[in-house]
Formats: structure tokens, C-alpha cells, sequence
């Protein structure tokens, strides 16, 4: 059985400060609508993420518990273009201190809708988080939307893609709707969860303070060319 079928709501998270104290987490990101609550639902075997018919509506990070001081984290969707500037700001400051500076963060899942993958705004997510060295998975979900074959197809674009933004970046079709997908993601994904800790040398400072969601915002937690968050317009 995958481990995330054990999935339970753990906390919500508006400020980096109020991240629980953790040993491993994967994250999950996508545009709004993408299919990200989907997604998360079908791992769980279970609707624990809220379902959005307004797209854009979480501002939070979710945690969901797989284990002692292990999480499933759901960020908030972006490319929602009715959000309002106050809304926005706080948001994609939010989002891009945790991706950049979490150091419990052992890869990235992104969810991409199959028919609209690699858009502008995932590019530029997948630009501002490859710095930090550690792996992505995309789910390429509504795969039911097309033919096997346009599905195919699609799959194999994206691999061509990904192999020029170097190493580390993976992809596979998902479908929510018919359940597919499940076992290989499962697989990738609980794989790093239980990966060991990335040296602070190669991929930021596990500094256990911060870890602990007090804040202490070590800057040597952050690697490489940091764009800052106004790059990304959730
Ligand atoms: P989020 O905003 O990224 O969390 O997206 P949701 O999970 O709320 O899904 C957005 C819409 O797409 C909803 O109407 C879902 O029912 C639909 N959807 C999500 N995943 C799938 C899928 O795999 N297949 C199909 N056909 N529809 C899906």
C-alpha cells in the first residue's frame, strides 16, 4: 500500500514561521485547475485537499501528515489572473520562501494539465526551484482528456523538454479521473521521501530552527541564483 494512503490533514500554514516541525516532506505545485487537489486525492485514495470550483481560492500551505514528522505539502495554486494585487503578493512571497528556503523539502511534485503542459508560469516555477538541486516529478494529469496515442504523444514532448533543463527532472501521465498513474507516482515520490537529507553543502542548510518552523531564515538555506519571489505570478 503507498504511503500516502496514510495521508491525514496535519496544519495550515499562512506564514513560513508556522511550518510544523518536520523530517521529510514533498511538495506539490500547479497552476490553478491544473488538477493539484485531484492529484493529491487520488494518492490519498481519499478526498482530503479541497477541490476548487474557484480556481485560485488556497492561500495556505496545507500539511498532510504520512508519518511521523513526514508531510505531503499542497502549495498554493498559481496563474490565477482575478487574484488582487493584495492577495498576490503575500502569496508568491509565501510560496517562493518555502520552495527556496525549506530545508525538509526533498523534491518537487508539479502537476500540469496533459492538453497545456510546460505554460509560461510552470517554466518559470521549475527555473526559480532547479537552483536549489533537489529532484521534480510532473503529473501530467487529465490523461483521460485525450487519445492514448495524443497522450503518448505529449509525454514524449515533454520528456524531450525537460532533458535540455538538466538532470533530476522526471514525467509521467496521471489521471485523477480513471485512477491512472497512481502506482508510478507513488513510487518516485516516496522514494525521496525517505531519501536521506541532502548534504548542506550540496542543497541547502538543514538547519534544524528553521525546520522547526522558528523562523530563523538562515541564508545559507537558500543555494544558487535566487530570482526572488515576485519572478513567479501566482
Ligand atoms: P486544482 O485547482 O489544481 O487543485 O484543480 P482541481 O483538482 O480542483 O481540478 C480542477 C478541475 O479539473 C475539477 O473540475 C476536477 O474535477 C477536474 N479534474 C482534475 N483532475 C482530473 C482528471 O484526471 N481527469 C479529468 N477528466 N478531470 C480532472
Amino acid at each position: 500500500m503507498s504511503l500516502f494512503r496514510n495521508a491525514a490533514f496535519f496544519k495550515s500554514a499562512a506564514e513560513l514561521e508556522h511550518v510544523p516541525a518536520s523530517a521529510g516532506e514533498i511538495a506539490f505545485a500547479g497552476r490553478s485547475n491544473s488538477g493539484k487537489s485531484s492529484a493529491i486525492n487520488a494518492l490519498a485514495g481519499r478526498r482530503i485537499a479541497f477541490v476548487s470550483k474557484t480556481p485560485g481560492r488556497t492561500r495556505l500551505i496545507n500539511f498532510y501528515a504520512l508519518g511521523v514528522e513526514r508531510f505531503l505539502v499542497d502549495l498554493p495554486g498559481y496563474g490565477y489572473a482575478k487574484v488582487p494585487e493584495a492577495i498576490r503578493a503575500p502569496w508568491e512571497k509565501l510560496l517562493g520562501e518555502y520552495l527556496q528556503m525549506r530545508a525538509p523539502l526533498r523534491g518537487l511534485a508539479v502537476v500540469m494539465d496533459v492538453r497545456h503542459p510546460l505554460t509560461e508560469l510552470d517554466r518559470r516555477l521549475l527555473g526559480w526551484f532547479r537552483p536549489t538541486g533537489k529532484p521534480v516529478h510532473i503529473l501530467l494529469t487529465k490523461a483521460d482528456k485525450l487519445s492514448r496515442a495524443a497522450a503518448q504523444k505529449v509525454l514524449r514532448r515533454v520528456e524531450g523538454e525537460i532533458a535540455a533543463l538538466g538532470p533530476n527532472i522526471s514525467v509521467q501521465l496521471f489521471s485523477s479521473l480513471k485512477n491512472s498513474g497512481l502506482e508510478e507516482a507513488a513510487a518516485v515520490l516516496g522514494t525521496w521521501l525517505y531519501a536521506s537529507a541532502p548534504t548542506p553543502r550540496s542543497a541547502g542548510d538543514e538547519n534544524p530552527r528553521h525546520d522547526r518552523g522558528s523562523g530563523n531564515k538562515n541564508p545559507r538555506a537558500i543555494r544558487g541564483n535566487q530570482p526572488g519571489a515576485k519572478c513567479l505570478k501566482v
